[in-house]
């Protein structure tokens, strides 16, 4: 493509995008079409010869637009958020614009230090202690499998990097049942044995019960087992459970074992002041990871990945081959993460910061957290309706009252209308509705009008 028609093309796809964005609510949240239709409308082979773009583009809004769902909707309450604004797409079109790979600090310099800077501002903002290290990832998957790895380089003396784990003792890693899955993924891939995971029991309101926490580590022990590290998490995937950092901290201090800190989605309201009291005891872990791909406005995809000690995380994934070898004193985040090639993520962390401003992306938080609540309680006065789990945050769980059967027929019949979006989850062996908000420009009158339809679809 010629420059001229490049600039021509762009300048028509950034009015789609305008309007897409104003017009968004207009969209069926959740894609209502079936298994295989866009495929079918796909040519089974690549064409030999050049298309020109208008028809690409056609096609784009005519075969693609159906098949997306809709994550930038205002009423989309589901999952967690993935949530975008407009200066981090602003950001994103001049990190695809440069193309860099910012894999050495030479392959690009302010990819390097920008990361540094964002890195420092984001660990600044929630509250990690001053002295830490961090890394963008891409995903909090990615950031959780480099701490079982860290984790167990730590307990095997870094034998297991060079000899495997075949004449290792068993490792053992401790999480609760809400841990995220992306754990048990991780054990899979570290040739660690999904087997020795073990999942400590719970308080009630599904934290990890500490003491639970250290007669398994104390049992391990004497079986002869490694206790090589610890999954505490702030905000979990199904409704939000908060473990008790400071005592699973302590018991990590004792016993020497690598601590890592999932919150994923909730990192992102540790923004506001007024939460930091769940980083209490972050001093005592080893890694924080927390998505700001989620819930700040800073797109897919960007995973903040802090570390107490780079060395350590260094030290277990280094490979220098000689084609690698770069300057001295500077930062190469290459050997920070699973791949080698690294996009310039910390671009749009820099551009929604300044932006926005802190005090904008405090008050979406709290204006989500309070609608949250707001809620919570009329679903609590309504009589076909229980609360299973209180909001944590923007997250809250229910049923109806008629038990699972009519809860998940009543799901499914929200998200196959298209007018909101919501999520299943399993609590107490029992189904329950999970509703979460965060998107960024959802507004109370959204959050109203969604439990408003849910109910005529009662
Ligand atoms: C979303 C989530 C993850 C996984 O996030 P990815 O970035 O998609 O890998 C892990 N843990 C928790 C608690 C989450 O909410």
């Amino acid at each position: 493509m010629k420059t001229n028609n490049f600039r021509k093309h762009a300048h028509e796809l950034v009015d789609w995008v305008a309007d897409y964005m104003e017009n968004v609510r207009d969209y069926p949240v959740r894609s209502q079409c079936e298994p295989g239709d866009i495929a079918a409308q796909i040519e089974d082979e690549a064409p030999q010869q050049a298309e020109n773009f208008e028809t690409i583009f056609e096609d784009f809004k005519s075969i693609i637009m159906p098949g997306i769902t809709h994550w930038q909707h205002p009423r989309f309450f589901a999952y967690f958020p993935s949530n975008s604004t407009p200066e981090s797409q602003l950001a994103e079109m001049l990190i695809s614009a440069v193309g860099v790979n910012g894999m050495l600090w030479e392959t690009s310099p302010a990819a390097t230090e920008l990361e540094e800077k964002m890195m420092q501002w984001l660990g600044q903002l929630i509250a990690i202690p001053k002295d830490w290290s961090g890394v963008i990832q891409d995903t909090a998957s990615s950031a959780t499998f480099c701490a079982l790895l860290c984790a167990r380089e730590k307990a095997t003396d870094d034998r297991s990097n060079t000899q495997g784990l075949y004449s290792e003792k068993k490792l053992k890693y401790y999480v609760t049942h809400e841990a995220h899955s992306s754990i048990e993924k991780a054990m899979k891939m570290a040739g660690l044995g999904s087997s020795n995971i073990h999942f400590v029991a719970t308080r009630r309101d599904h934290s990890m019960d500490h003491i639970a926490l250290e007669t398994a580590i104390e049992r391990d022990l004497a079986a002869g087992h490694i206790p090589a590290g610890i999954i505490a998490c702030i905000g979990a995937t199904g409704m939000g459970a908060i473990d008790p950092l400071r005592r699973i901290g302590e018991i990590a201090k004792a016993h020497d074992i690598y601590l890592h800190v999932d919150a994923a989605w909730a990192g992102s309201a540790m923004v506001c002041p007024e939460f930091h009291a769940f980083m209490d005891g972050i001093d005592l872990a080893d890694s924080y990871v927390f998505n700001p791909h989620k819930w700040m406005g800073i797109q897919f995809d960007c995973s903040a990945h802090f570390v107490k000690d780079k060395d350590r995380l260094i030290q277990t994934l280094t490979i220098l081959p000689e084609y690698l070898k770069s300057n001295e004193g500077v930062t190469d985040y290459r050997d920070w993460g699973i791949q080698l090639g690294r996009r310039m993520r910390a671009l749009k962390v820099w551009f929604v910061l300044r932006g926005q401003g802190v005090d904008a992306i405090q008050e979406r938080i709290r204006n989500h957290i309070l609608w949250t609540e707001k809620l919570a309680a009329l679903v609590s006065d309504h009589p076909d309706f229980e609360i299973v789990t209180e909001p944590r945050f923007s997250l809250f769980t229910f049923k109806h009252k008629d038990g699972c059967e009519k809860t998940d027929a009543l799901l499914q019949a929200v998200n196959d209308a298209g007018y909101t979006y919501l999520t299943r989850s399993v609590i107490n062996k029992k189904s329950v509705i999970r509703w979460s908000i965060g998107q960024t420009d959802c507004q109370w009158q959204d959050v109203a009008d969604s439990w408003s339809h849910l109910l005529d679809l009662r």
